[in-house]
């Protein structure tokens, strides 16, 4: 396959999350608040789709500048893209680079699918176990009901806390 010269401009400091399956740049900068998160601190955000890579036909990537997303808070794309990669870059240079690791729990960033939860009617964050991570599978900490694939559905971070 041709490799088409195309890339998304470098960042001198803040992180790369690099091979994301094609088409779920969007859902992940959703689920990080990247869009609050610029909003909030005027950081520049490249989103970028269908990039051409020799080891998966196509991926997605995103550049963020800013170094205060954390490990953990990073982890939650492992959700959604279970083989990407995190790069931190300060001043031009590379300074860290791992794999995402799927998270034990998740925080407020997933519904409950089950319509009569307290998370569904009141003011109550949401917070889910990890129980199976292949499939992916979560446990509402409240209604303790048990979910996978097409039921988890991701909410939109508003905020970086
Ligand atoms: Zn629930």
């Amino acid at each position: 396959m041709n490799q088409r010269p195309i890339t998304i401009a470098k960042i001198e400091t803040g992180i790369v999350i690099d091979h994301i399956p094609a088409g779920k740049a969007y859902l992940i900068s959703q689920v990080l608040g990247l869009n609050a998160l610029a909003r909030d601190t005027g950081d520049i955000i490249a989103i970028g789709i269908n990039f051409e890579s020799p080891s998966m036909t196509k991926k997605d990537i995103i550049k963020v500048e800013n170094l205060g997303l954390t490990r953990e808070v990073l982890n939650v794309v492992a959700l959604i893209a279970p083989m990407a990669t995190v790069t931190r870059i300060a001043s031009g240079r590379v300074i860290e680079k791992h794999k995402v690791e799927v998270p034990t729990q998740v925080g407020d960033v997933v519904l409950c699918p089950d319509a009569f939860c307290v998370t569904n009617h009141e003011e109550v964050p949401g917070k889910f176990l990890v129980v199976e991570k292949e499939p992916l599978t979560l446990k509402c900490h409240y209604c303790e009901i048990e979910f996978f694939g097409p039921l988890i559905k991701y909410k939109e971070k508003l905020s970086k806390a």
